[in-house]
This record gives C-alpha cells, structure tokens and sequence, in this order.
C-alpha cells in the first residue's frame, strides 16, 4: 500500500476493511443499515452480526455518529457516521460533513481509540466535491489533534488515485 506520513496524519491507498486499527470510519445512512459503497463493503466484511447490533441503534442524524463492535474485521470498532448529500452548498453541507469528523473523532476519544481510519464520507455516492472534502477532512482532523492527546493518530483512506493525489497535496503542503 501507498502511504505517507506527516505527524500524526497520515494517508494511504487502499481498501479500509483490511486495516489493523482502533477504529474505522463508515461512511453510513440514516438508517445505519447498510447500503452501497464503503458501507456495503464494510458490512460484508464484518459479518451479520454487524448488522444486528446496527438493528438496535434506532439510526443515525446526519453529522452525527454511533459506534459498534468491529466484529470480523482486525479493526476492533466501527464508527457510523452519516455525511450530507451534496446539494450545491447551500445546505450546510461543509457544515454537516465537518461535523461527521467532529462527532468521529470525539466518539474515538471518549473510548480510548488510538488509531482511527475515515474513508472519504460524502464523496462517493453522496456527491461531495472530492478536494473541498479532503480539506474538510484534513482541518478538522488537525484542530482535533491539537486539542487532544487521543486518538494519537489519524488516518485518510483513499480509494481511489485521484482522492490519494488530493489528500497528498494537503499532507505536504
Ligand atoms: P457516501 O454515500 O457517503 O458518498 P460512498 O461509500 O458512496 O459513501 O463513498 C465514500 C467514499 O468511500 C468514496 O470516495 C469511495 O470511493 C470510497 N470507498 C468505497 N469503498 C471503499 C473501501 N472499501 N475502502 C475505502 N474507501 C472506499
């Protein structure tokens, strides 16, 4: 896999259901029960007892965030949060999507989670610009880092070569 490193963010290429981390990031639905994308992928690598405890959540509000169990994945715990669809801007989309960051990272720190991986949430199916939501990605990530000892590290995910080329300016700017 790619990979850079700049502190404690870093990037890489690949597929996030394969990684050994704290936790990883679902890019969700409201009804967290599964759907396309990342979120189909992460399902079916978990295993359907996934599925059952997402059952008992009663869902998710967008720009907010509840976490499970990682169950047969190597990462110990999924966060399911929920990005705005892209609407043309003029509906609190940057607003919501760096909230879903916010809500990740501040679940991550309230259980102790060292390393945690986001995907590009909004930017696949939902329609976010890819560089706008790299950059919200990136700031909120860092003020968050700043602020707070854990999680100790941060990791982008990406899926593709033009999202890696967007998070890579960002990382050695
Ligand atoms: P949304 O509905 O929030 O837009 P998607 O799952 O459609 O969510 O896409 C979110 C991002 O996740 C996209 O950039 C997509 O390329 C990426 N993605 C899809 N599958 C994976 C995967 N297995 N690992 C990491 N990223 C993925």
């Amino acid at each position: 896999m790619e990979k850079i490193c700049n502190d404690r963010i870093e990037l890489i290429k690949g597929d996030i259901t394969t990684l050994d981390v704290d936790v990883i990031v679902n890019a969700a639905n409201n009804s967290l029960l599964g759907g396309g994308g990342v979120d189909r992928a992460i399902h079916k690598a978990a295993g359907p007892d996934l599925y059952s405890e997402c059952l008992e959540l009663d869902g998710c509000k967008t720009g907010e965030a509840k976490i499970t169990k990682g169950y047969k994945l190597k990462a110990r715990h999924i966060i399911h949060t929920v990005g705005p669809v892209w609407h043309g801007g003029k509906n609190s989309e940057t607003d919501l999507l760096a909230s879903c960051y916010q809500s990740s990272l501040k679940l991550a720190k309230k259980n102790n989670l060292k390393t945690i991986a986001f995907p590009g949430i909004s930017t696949g199916m939902y329609g976010f610009p890819k560089d706008l939501a790299a950059l919200i990605a990136y700031n909120e990530s860092k003020r968050f880092l700043k602020n707070n000892p854990v999680p100790e590290k941060v990791i982008f995910v990406a899926f593709d070569d033009e999202s890696y080329e967007i998070y890579r300016k960002l990382l050695n700017r």
